[in-house]
């Protein structure tokens, strides 16, 4: 059933002309449509069909797919087409705030559409390739009916009917990959200080924070028992590591703006009596 679902897509930037190009792939039969025209030409030359209306987009596919800027732009888009939605399936794979997907979801939900949201954990190229993974929530109905056709754009995931949830992942593991890659600049400014290759460092620091990393499941562990009792490295310990970094990185006069805001919370945390306790302990002074 699911390679004859029709669909369309609204918004062809990077992300949505990789997005059509993977239905068209799979098979299904794919509108297109894109406020500024003439971005649709490589699709259409591959099987596409080009709408000359967002109403006439709409009215095409059962499966309505949105990827474009904001959240702002999916009301700016939809909003007059609202009527033409009524009983299709929107899958919203903008990014948005947790809060404005579930804003959308009661929009939808008032006009009788059934909403899916989604986040996009991929560039375009990796759309359809391995590595391409992309998280759901809201409507699991809509999420089933279109497993299929989703999975032609990367490894499909549900989290639950809470329509921020997929949001609320993407935009923390984001959180995760922003803070890790800022705190590889702040490393390669201290080295770079000293006259070092920021390149072999680059190689050194990915073996480093790869071993690092396999540690984050025994955190996880941790957190959720709530047991912070710490059998080495307590945090009146990392303190002083915290200490130390701080003062290596003034002198190399690197800015403090990545590290200053982790010594802090080491300090507020020794300073109110948990200095024995592990360094995961600081996830209770975060939430
Ligand atoms: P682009 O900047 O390439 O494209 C933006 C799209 O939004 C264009 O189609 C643009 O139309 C449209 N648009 C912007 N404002 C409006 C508006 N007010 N009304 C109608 N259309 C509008 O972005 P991408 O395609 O790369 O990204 C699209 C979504 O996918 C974003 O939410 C992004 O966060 C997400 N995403 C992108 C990734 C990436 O690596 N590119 C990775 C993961 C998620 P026009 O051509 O007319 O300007």
């Amino acid at each position: 059933m699911a390679e004859h679902t029709t669909v369309t897509v609204l918004g062809l930037g990077a992300m949505g002309q990789a997005l059509a190009a993977a239905f068209l792939k799979g098979g299904h039969p794919t509108t297109v449509w894109n406020r500024s025209p003439g971005k649709d030409a490589e699709l259409v030359a591959a099987g596409a069909t080009g709408a000359a209306s967002i109403a006439t987009a709409v009215a095409a596919g059962e499966v309505v797919v949105a990827v474009l800027l904001d959240h702002a732009s999916v009301h700016s888009v939809l909003d007059p087409v609202v009527e033409h939605l009524r009983g299709r399936q929107l899958i919203n794979l903008t990014s948005t705030a947790p809060e404005d997907s579930r804003e959308l979801a009661r929009w939808a939900a008032e006009h009788g559409i059934d909403y899916l949201d989604g986040g996009i954990m991929a560039v375009p190229p990796m759309i359809g390739q391995p590595g391409s993974s992309l998280l759901y929530s809201g409507s699991r109905e809509v999420f089933d009916r279109s497993r299929e056709m989703l999975e032609l754009l990367g490894t499909a995931e549900y989290f639950g009917d809470d329509p921020g949830l997929a949001a609320l992942y993407d935009f923390a593991l984001l959180a995760n990959m922003y803070t890790m890659f800022t705190g590889f600049l702040h490393a390669a400014a201290m080295v770079a200080s000293a006259g070092q290759s920021v390149e072999a460092f680059a190689h050194r620091a990915a073996g480093w924070v790869s071993a690092m990393t396999q540690s984050l499941p025994e955190f996880g562990r941790i957190i959720e028992s709530g047991d912070y009792a710490a059998e080495v490295q307590h945090l009146a310990f990392q303190k002083a590591a915290l200490d130390a970094i701080v003062r290596a990185s003034a002198d190399a006069g690197v800015a403090l703006d990545v590290v200053a805001p982790i010594k802090s919370l080491i300090d507020r945390q020794v300073a109110a009596g948990h200095g024995a306790l592990a360094f995961e302990r600081t996830f209770e002074e975060l939430r």
